[in-house]
């Protein structure tokens, strides 16, 4: 095996963390294979993030660092991360399965006449080569898949790889990459929040979600009230969802998004499996039910047994306490 290839896409000038968490499972699947593990990084202002990029285990970074490239075009990315798989021609290419990850990754594949793998939540090597785990029928079965020739691509769930320790000394080579920014059918004018100034939920340290038990959307807000005093980002369960109170991109779960936060606060959620699926790797998880026999505190670290419309001001009025106190 000679090298696997990760994407490390950038957002606001940062590397996201689930590009990292890419990295970190390339670095733990080559080590054993004596293989080498590479990193693409495209836009404006890039050059800079690279050590961080080796610090998670790439031995050779591709920096595309570009003024033309100040905004994400589909066309342009696919084909830099097709020039490099051209030039590299590794064995395995890992990609994010981010909004940005899920737009590029099948038209590098058909660039590169490699089979794409979706929503990977487990990689192993097999005889020398990847084999895939992969949720199927909305994450009732799981379907394990294998390659027939190379590059073997696949797409990564964020928040399921675990992000490895960085080490700032690691060295690594910088190749220099010249994107060919001359053809775009498609451009970016601009990006819009949909809810500005709020922390995205896959890569938010803590997290407050309500469900059901909240009892309808007039009453969402005291959510909302406990993340904005703890600083978190908001989930929701599906039925919350489904109900219509709060949009998809809130829903936590097996066919939401799946986070690991270090705390994760769940309020009037019963812990159905599909919801457990999607948070239980959490570090530490709070439960406020008034069933003391409800799921969540099968998993919960600390429960609280008792009304939410009681138990989430005095935890936001508790956590602004202790805020003013710190400052
Ligand atoms: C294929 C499939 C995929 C699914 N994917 C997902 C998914 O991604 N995410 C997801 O969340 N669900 C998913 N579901 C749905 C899941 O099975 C549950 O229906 C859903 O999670 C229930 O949401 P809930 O806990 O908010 O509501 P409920 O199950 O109705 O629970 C509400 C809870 O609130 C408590 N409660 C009520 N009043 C109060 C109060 N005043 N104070 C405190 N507690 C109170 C109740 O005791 C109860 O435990 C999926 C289902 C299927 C079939």
């Amino acid at each position: 095996m000679g090298s696997i290839l990760t994407f490390a896409e950038v957002r606001d000038g940062k590397v996201r963390r689930a590009s990292l968490e890419a990295v970190s499972e390339a670095r733990r699947l080559a080590s054993p294979l004596g293989a080498t593990v590479q990193a693409v990084l495209i836009g404006q202002g890039t050059a800079p993030l690279a050590a961080e990029v080796a610090s998670y285990g790439a031995d050779r970074v591709h920096v595309f660092d570009d003024a033309a490239l100040a905004s994400y075009a589909t066309e342009v990315w696919a084909r830099a991360l097709g020039q490099v798989i051209t030039q590299e021609k590794p064995a395995a290419v890992l990609i994010p399965f981010t909004a940005m990850g899920k737009d590029v990754a099948p038209r590098v594949a058909a660039r590169a006449n490699a089979g794409l793998v979706s929503d990977v939540v487990k990689l192993e090597v097999k005889d020398g080569r990847l084999e895939a785990r992969r949720p199927v029928y909305a994450g009732k079965a799981f379907a394990t898949v294998r390659w027939e020739g190379e590059p073997q691509m696949a797409t990564l769930r964020p928040n399921v790889f675990p992000l490895g320790a960085p080490d700032a000394a690691r060295r690594f080579e910088t190749v220099t990459g010249r994107a060919d920014v001359t053809t775009r059918r498609a451009r970016v004018r601009s990006i819009e929040a949909s809810a500005a100034g709020k922390v995205e939920l896959t890569e938010a340290q803590i997290i407050v979600s309500g469900g059901r038990g909240l009892k309808g959307p007039e009453n969402f807000h005291l959510v909302d009230e406990l993340a904005a005093s703890l600083g978190a980002a908001v989930g929701a369960s599906r039925a919350v969802v489904d109900a219509g109170w709060v949009d998809h991109q809130y829903q936590v779960g097996q066919t939401g998004k799946t986070v690991s936060p270090t705390l994760y606060v769940a309020a009037g959620i019963s812990g159905a499996i599909q919801h457990l699926a999607g948070m239980s790797s959490s570090k530490v998880i709070v439960a406020i039910n008034k069933d003391a026999d409800a799921p969540i505190f099968k998993v919960a670290d600390y429960g609280i047994v008792g009304d939410v419309f009681e138990v989430l001001p005095r935890l936001t009025a508790a956590a602004a306490e202790y805020r003013d106190k710190r400052h």
